[in-house]
């Protein structure tokens, strides 16, 4: 799998290394996202990459639940200038020529803080703030990237909305 076809694969990234950190990861589950994300090859995940990692979800996070535009824009760019993003051509796995944000040969932090600040930055430069955001549903902390075409997102996900939806519809009917 390579990120570059899909300018969004990046942000998505981003949202799912955050979400992943909602609660303790092992090393097994970090070892395991890393592999499923595509970074395999010379991409391997040590026991104390796992602090470094968890650390760079929070800042990730900051930028979803960052409230005006300004705010996304300091960190994201905070995010940039900690990065190692060394955009080049590859060929690999014949999958044709294309587009990797940064060197293969660089540690995983390296690779997905290259990879996720990119995204951010990219969905940040391309849409207004408000399409990085989190859900609103009582007792979740997931974030989400929001692709509805008027903006409108609320809920990372249906059973987040629907669990919403009944608990009012059951106060209006209580009230
Ligand atoms: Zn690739
Ligand atoms: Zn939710």
């Amino acid at each position: 799998m390579n990120y570059a076809h899909y300018t969004d694969v990046p942000v998505m990234l981003a949202r799912d290394l955050v979400n992943l950190f909602n609660e303790d990861v092992t090393f097994e589950q970090l070892d395991e996202f890393v592999v499923s994300r595509g970074f395999t090859n010379s991409t391997v995940v040590r026991r104390r990459d796992l602090a470094d990692v968890a650390a760079l979800a929070v800042n990730l996070r900051e930028v979803f639940l960052a409230e005006t535009e300004e705010q996304k824009v300091e960190l994201i760019n905070g995010l940039l200038i900690d990065s190692q993003v060394e955009p080049r051509l590859v060929d690999h796995d014949d999958g044709g020529v294309h587009f990797h944000y940064t060197s293969d040969e660089f540690p995983v932090l390296t690779k997905l803080r290259a990879y996720t600040s990119m995204g951010l930055a990219m969905v940040a430069s391309q849409h207004d703030h408000g399409r990085l955001g989190s859900c609103v549903a009582t007792g979740c902390t997931n974030v989400f990237v929001d692709t509805t075409r008027n903006a409108s997102k609320r809920f990372c996900s249906a059973p987040c909305a629907n669990r919403t939806n009944v608990a009012s519809f059951r106060e209006r009917k209580n009230a």
